[in-house]
């Protein structure tokens, strides 16, 4: 593909929107899940595109997928045997037209650069969403802190971000947690930004609360994601009271929308991990959910182990030979996938429906394929898009961002006050403008529209840059 671009050809939309995706694929090749994103995102703009020309001409598509920067690094560090270990380490500056680079840090053997550059993409968009001033951006290494000791996570973590903190600053770009990096890893990769740079600043978020961090920021996407549930139920007359829910996972994202779901009256049954699930028909209560984060957070093992201590609940090992999930054919009410990107595949999608669920609300980033998508939308199934209904994280980082700049901590009711009324304020957008570009009821259109207006209004404004 040349590097030259003629100026796109043919007047209709979705002309534009083809043109462009092909040259993404051919630009990025390898990078499916980054494809899958900006096809999702391009499929809703169509009706969109139609009436606002000047994006077109200011090949808006073009630059919006073209990351602004991509850093790739070594990452040499020593096991506790002292054998030298290599990783590869990711920084993806996706967009700063709104504000500072903002999104998370994934450790995971999976990471590689199209899975970043997805996720980077959807933070964008998710970032516009927040009602707060944070550019998009993600980041991350192949590195998996399973089975390390904290001392080579340690090690690893101050390698990362002697090369890192070169790229990032309280102002410029401002990394947080994602899968495999929590409060542990925060911490470990603050205290080495520090100690570079003689500042302490809010450069991370997601930090201890003695050290800059804000209360609810571990719960906020969690809590944001039943609130986004609450909010699409509200839009039926209904509420969560009473309700069986499906979840996935089993880390921060997971652990915390049970905990909401228990506050609001339903009745989380299942979680999983990459090994397997649990299902739990009694019902996952507080003691249970107490011994799943004692389990997974301090002694860091697996789910299997919850069958172990509640031994009405089932265990099912993964089968990666099976065409669907099992934790997906549970009979429930709603779904709150919270592990990772198209966990939900055609057949899972099919199976919920037919078990008569009405919701879903996506806690992990494009948990469902496009075909898994479509299904809910066509079955008028109340379906939260990542980007919305789990924007509630990034935007306790977005507070978290101001108290550190205020150097004032908010309580704990004031800053889940301003989750709950983001949250809401996000719905309100998603839903208005998925009427207002026709398409009512969809909030995969509403939430790529309204969070597409944003930015590119503002790259607009700041001419070609
Ligand atoms: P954690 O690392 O705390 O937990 C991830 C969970 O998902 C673990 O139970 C993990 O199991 C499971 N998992 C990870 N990869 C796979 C896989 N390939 N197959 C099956 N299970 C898997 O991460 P988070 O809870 O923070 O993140 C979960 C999701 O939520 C991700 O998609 C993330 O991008 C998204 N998200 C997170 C936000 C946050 O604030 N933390 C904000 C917005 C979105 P195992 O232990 O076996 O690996």
């Amino acid at each position: 593909m040349s590097a030259v671009m003629e100026p796109p050809k043919g007047n209709a939309a979705a002309d534009y929107t083809n043109q462009i995706l092909n040259l993404v694929k051919a630009k990025n090749p390898a990078e499916p899940e980054f494809h899958q994103a900006v096809l999702e995102v391009f499929e809703s703009l169509g009706p969109m595109l139609g009436r606002h020309p000047e994006y077109r001409e200011a090949r808006i598509l073009e630059r919006i997928t073209e990351p602004e920067r991509v850093l790739m690094f070594r990452v040499p560090w020593f096991d506790d045997k002292g054998t030298v270990q290599v990783n590869r380490g990711f920084r993806i500056e996706m967009n700063s037209a709104i504000g500072p680079y903002k999104g998370g840090l994934r450790f995971h053997p999976s990471v590689n650069l199209g899975i970043l550059k997805f996720l980077a993409f959807e933070q964008v968009f998710k970032n516009s969403l927040t009602t707060l001033p944070l550019g998009g951006g993600k980041g991350g290494s192949d590195f998996d802190p399973k089975g390390k000791s904290d001392n080579e996570v340690m090690r690893f973590c101050q390698s990362f971000m002697t090369e890192l903190q070169r790229h990032i600053g309280p102002d410029t770009d401002v990394p947080a947690g994602d899968i495999g990096v929590g409060g542990r890893e925060i911490g470990f990769l603050f205290g080495q930004y520090k100690r570079l740079r003689n500042e302490f600043t809010g450069v991370l978020t997601g930090k201890g609360l003695a050290w800059g961090g804000s209360l609810i920021r571990p719960e906020a996407t969690g809590y944001g994601c039943v609130y986004f549930a609450q909010e699409m139920l509200k839009s039926r007359k209904d509420t969560l009271e009473g309700k069986v829910c499906l979840v996935s996972g089993s880390g921060n994202v997971s652990q915390y929308t049970v905990e909401k779901l228990l506050h609001l009256g339903a009745k989380p049954v299942t979680l999983s991990d990459s090994d397997g699930a649990i299902y739990d028909a009694d019902g996952i209560d507080r003691d249970k959910l107490a011994f799943v984060m004692e389990l997974k957070n301090n002694r860091r093992g697996r789910i299997q182990d919850y069958t172990g201590k509640f031994k009405k609940a089932i265990y099912s090992a993964t089968d990666k030979k099976l065409d669907h999930n099992w934790l997906w054919n549970i009979k429930a009410d709603c779904a709150f996938p919270s592990a990772t990107q198209n966990e939900i595949n055609a057949k899972d999608a099919a199976n919920l429906i037919k078990n008569g669920v009405k919701l879903v609300s996506e806690g992990a980033n494009m948990p469902s394929t496009m075909e898994a998508t479509k299904m809910f939308l066509d079955a008028k199934v109340l379906y939260g898009p990542a980007k919305a209904a789990n924007a509630g994280g990034v935007a306790t980082s977005g507070l978290e961002m101001a108290q550190n700049s205020m150097r004032l901590s908010w309580t704990r009711q004031e800053v889940d006050d301003r989750l709950h009324k983001i949250m809401i304020a996000i719905h309100q957008n998603c839903y208005e403008t998925a009427e207002k570009y026709g398409t009512p009821g969809n909030l995969v259109n509403g939430a790529n529209i309204a969070g597409f207006l944003k930015i590119a209004n503002a790259m607009l404004d700041q001419g070609l840059v």
